[in-house]
């Protein structure tokens, strides 16, 4: 068994083995030619449970012909242009390879004695980040699983910025503190703020819904009302989050007006950036960002709009010194006498322990692309999706919600022949069933004012207006053949 120890012994076999990967998934992604199967739950789940783990196969080459059964074949692939449904990029291969070299040197971001050169390279791209952003040298961050940790981490630090002794605070009672910190979101925020609100402790009425417009951005009037009704019951502003991306609408909060508005109430700004991000880098559109240097903290998820594969992610914030709120002193791994030290641990800054190298695969891609590589690519999907609201808008078989500023549309398909709203939100979740079970087009869903819409995410440069007028005419195909199936049952 120790032939499987990847080690100076058995650098050839891992050369092999690793190798066999490569080339399976090479061939199969020249071989897809739709971004889905189409399999059932029914007929993958007893491929899966009938597989005995305490009979090993010993040897790599079948487990990957088995593999092609169980996964390969009928995966989601999300670099095929007519995958169009949520917030997964294709990814570059930059970052794959630095995805391959990080998992087999193994580096844990934990500490510097398990890291050297890998704490040093988060380092450098914290500090990176936070420059894009345009705070100042007092900035800091590190590297999380994801945008919702990096919220929940963000939400955490306010909460104790929040605490009794700061002005404006009058709870003597400790006891009282939690419920009443109140966080203001956009009804089209990220959901992860109402989880890390009941994580922190905060009562079930902590986070206020503020309206948005049309536009689906936050209405700045409604978020002055509510902090000052707020204030007004005794209760605590703790933090406003602003949404730089709303996940269905791409639609970016007003960041100057909500900052002035945080500055006012002494209240904590973040932004969560998780999906605008790519705006960071992006030559043509860098400025939908500005009011962001304001922030108190950023959420930024590089595995939706850096091209990064699945996870990269981090948290930054205008001021190092609220990560201590995130600090514990361990003996037995970051004592405190390694401050003194000026030993580099970012445990000292994280929710996580043992952490992964993620920061390598984004290293790579700024080594090989460059920074204004990867935004023109974000341009791109941004300019097919003006594109697409041109052709939808034009469309009267579908009805499109608002204008993106990033790359979403939200629309759905309006048969001539019904006008029972229950009767279209019928037709368009049956066409987006559809398509995923032929798997020529894979599409998400939300809802709007209770109503059932569809939604295309746009992150694939690749994908053209041809894939987007050919997935419209599917939908459109799907809903009419679901309304006539259902005549004929009528009838
Ligand atoms: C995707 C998203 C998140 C959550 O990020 P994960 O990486 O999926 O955990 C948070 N906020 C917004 C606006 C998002 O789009």
């Amino acid at each position: 068994m120790r032939s499987h120890l990847l080690n100076d012994l058995t650098a050839e076999h891992y050369r092999r083995s690793v190798t066999e990967g490569v080339e399976r998934v090479a061939a199969r992604l020249a071989a897809t030619d739709r971004p889905f199967t189409g399999v059932t739950v029914d007929a993958l789940a007893p491929r899966i449970e009938g597989i005995d783990l305490d009979r090993p196969l010993h040897d790599s080459t079948a487990a990957l012909d088995e593999l092609e059964e169980l996964y390969l074949r009928d995966a989601v692939y999300f670099h095929h242009p007519r995958y169009l449904a949520h917030l997964n990029c294709p990814v570059v291969i930059p970052a794959v390879l630095g995805e391959a070299v990080l998992s087999a040197v193994n580096s844990s971001l934990d500490t510097w004695d398990q890291s050297a050169g890998g704490t040093l390279i988060e380092r450098r791209l914290i500090d990176w980040t936070a420059g894009r952003i345009g705070f100042g040298p007092a900035a800091d961050g590190v590297f999380t699983s994801g945008g919702s940790q990096s919220n929940l981490q963000a939400l955490l630090l306010a909460r104790e910025e929040a605490k009794p002794g700061r002005a404006g605070w009058n709870a003597p009672d400790i006891s009282d503190t939690l419920g009443k910190l109140r966080i203001f979101a956009s009804e089209a925020g990220h959901f992860s703020v109402q989880k890390s609100a009941g994580l922190l402790g905060l009562g079930p009425d902590a986070v206020v819904s503020v309206p948005v417009g049309a536009d689906k951005r936050m209405q700045t009037v409604a978020l002055a009302h509510e902090l000052e009704r707020c204030v007004a019951e005794g209760l605590v502003p703790m933090a406003v989050v602003a949404t730089a991306g709303t996940t269905d609408f791409g639609s970016i909060d007003p960041l100057p007006e909500i900052a002035e508005l945080c500055a006012r109430h002494d209240t904590w700004l973040h932004v969560d950036a998780a999906y605008g991000c790519g705006l960071l880098v992006s030559p043509a559109r860098r400025r939908l960002l500005d009011g962001i240097e304001r922030a108190d903290s950023v959420t930024v998820d590089y595995h939706k709009s850096f091209f990064q594969p699945v996870s990269s992610s981090a948290v930054l914030v205008r001021d190092a010194s609220t990560l201590r709120h995130a600090t514990y002193h361990a003996d037995y791994l970051n004592p405190r006498r390694m401050v003194t030290e000026r030993i580099p641990n970012q445990v000292d800054k994280s929710l996580q322990t043992t952490r992964r190298f993620d920061a390598l695969k984004l290293w790579m891609t700024l080594r090989v692309m460059g920074a204004a590589g990867v935004g023109s690519l974000f341009d791109e999907v941004c300019d097919l999706a003006r594109q697409g609201w041109d052709l939808l808008a034009a469309d009267l078989r579908f009805d499109v919600v608002v204008e993106p500023q990033l790359s979403t549309l939200v629309f759905r398909y309006i048969p001539a022949a019904v006008t029972d709203p229950a009767g279209i939100d019928r037709a368009n979740l049956y066409a987006r069933k559809a398509l995923f079970a032929s798997g020529d087009a894979v599409v998400a869903g939300t809802k709007v004012a209770g109503r059932h819409y569809l939604k295309f995410t746009l992150l694939n440069p690749e994908t053209t207006l041809d894939d987007i007028a050919a997935v419209l005419d599917l939908i459109a195909g799907h809903a009419e053949q679901y309304l006539g199936e259902s005549l004929d049952r009528a009838s």
